[in-house]
């Protein structure tokens, strides 16, 4: 009986794999499903605070990733073998193609272990340290068909890089950029802090909204292209930017919403923690000759601070913070701040529902919340919500203090 369902669920999953991989958690569901199911999930911990549109899915939820990355290593019999690493586990699942990865970047992954044998390059072995080849990483611009491969090898001595990049663009043409990542550490971290391009300029661009992106090995891009434009003009749409406005991005990243908003507001500013990443923002500001932007690498919730400190209010804020959502210190000076509106862009609805909580409390009001699908057959899902400041100045002293005692519990104290 156990045997048999096991085998009806095998053939009802639409992916081979889904079982050892985990990656999907939503195979079991057809699309129609998942996104009632997403859509669901944001009702519930956000309907509370306002109005929750319908959720925004894709044409074709297949192949949007537009990174792969794939973990090289050796299988009982020591052949070679790629793909992901099992969720409950560090067992890599061998995966050929994946129904939600770049196909093209899918091939390249299966023919450079083809290579290997003939290049004499071995695949790196965790347990014993040995070997060369530990990941493979390739991003693909969807606009503009530019791909990076990125060999990540555990040591910087590579035999035969000659010939092996020359076969390699014989064989996929389409490479447009070859770099070996070195990483010769014991550590979960795919990509370690070397480089050396071995073909090419080291980095890919695509284009987003009418702005060309600067994406490099270790940069943060969004990995789905098609649902990122949904999202970018749904929260540039949201904040109803007239030309006039005082734009703040926090958490901007490579500096995108910045940049695509740049064009309807009088001024940008974009702040990020990561140093390599707001370099990349100022040479996509240069890119694109946008000229009304300024990028700053500082905490978001200290700059803040600084800007209310200095009487600098903007008129709206979008704020795109990673998983774990915004923290104590930030909301606090987003109060302090307090501009008219800010765009909230989530990745994660319960961290949403508990950072809505605060800013509820603080005198914001939710407008609109629209879920957008960006990662098909998984779990996540993304929400841009619009609030905005009502006249209730009187409950602020109130907030600030309560702020305080608040459980914010997953977050830095
Ligand atoms: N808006 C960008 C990036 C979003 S990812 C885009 O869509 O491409 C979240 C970003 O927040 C990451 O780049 C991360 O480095 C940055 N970040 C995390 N904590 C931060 C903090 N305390 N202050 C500023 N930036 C932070």
């Amino acid at each position: 009986m156990e045997k048999e369902k096991k085998n009806i669920s095998k053939l009802a999953l639409p992916c081979p794999h889904a079982k050892k991989c985990g990656g999907c958690q939503l195979q079991n569901m057809d699309y129609p499903q998942q996104l009632a199911w997403k859509e669901n999930r944001v009702r519930r911990l956000i309907g509370r605070f306002g109005p929750v549109r319908p959720i925004v899915g894709m044409e074709s939820p297949y192949h949007y990733r537009n990174k792969v990355q794939a973990a090289f290593g050796l299988d009982g019999r020591r052949r070679i073998i790629s793909g992901v690493y099992q969720s409950a586990s560090h067992r890599i699942v061998p995966v050929d193609s994946c129904m939600i990865e770049d196909e093209t970047a899918d091939k390249i992954i299966v023919t450079i272990r083809g290579m290997m044998p003939s290049f004499h390059m071995l695949a790196y072995d965790e347990r014993t340290g040995t070997g060369f080849l530990r990941h493979v990483l390739v991003k693909r611009g969807f606009t503009t068909g530019q791909v990076m491969v990125v060999l990540v090898a555990a040591s910087p001595i590579f035999k035969l890089q000659k010939p092996f990049v020359k076969k390699l663009l014989e064989l996929h043409p389409e490479i447009t950029t070859i770099v070996l990542n070195i990483n010769d550490k014991f550590t979960p971290l795919v990509l370690g802090q070397r480089e050396k391009i071995l073909y090419g300029k080291g980095y890919i661009e695509d284009v987003l909204c009418g702005k060309t992106f600067r994406i490099s090995p270790r940069s943060f891009y969004q990995i789905n292209p098609v649902q990122t434009e949904v999202l970018y003009s749904t929260a540039i749409g949201m904040a109803g930017l007239t030309g006039r406005e005082t734009v703040l991005d926090a958490y901007c990243g490579t500096g995108t919403i910045a940049l695509i908003a740049s064009g309807q507001a009088k001024q940008v500013l974009g702040v990020e923690l990561n140093r390599d990443a707001v370099r990349d923002a100022i040479a996509n500001a240069r890119q694109n000759g946008v000229t009304n932007c300024w990028f700053t690498a500082a905490d978001a919730g200290e700059y803040m601070e600084d800007m209310a400190a200095h009487h600098d209010r903007p008129d709206v804020v979008f704020m795109d913070p990673p998983r774990a959502g915004s923290d104590e210190k930030f909301l606090r000076s987003l109060l302090r701040l307090s501009p008219p509106k800010v765009i909230y862009i989530s990745c994660n609805p319960e961290t949403l529902a508990r950072d809505l909580e605060i800013l509820q409390s603080g005198g914001y009001k939710l407008e609109a919340a629209q879920p957008v699908d960006m990662f098909p057959w998984t779990s996540h899902c993304e929400t841009v919500v619009q609030l905005s400041k009502g006249e209730i100045t009187s409950r602020k002293v109130r907030v600030e203090f309560s702020l305080e005692d608040m459980d914010m519990s997953g977050t830095e104290k």
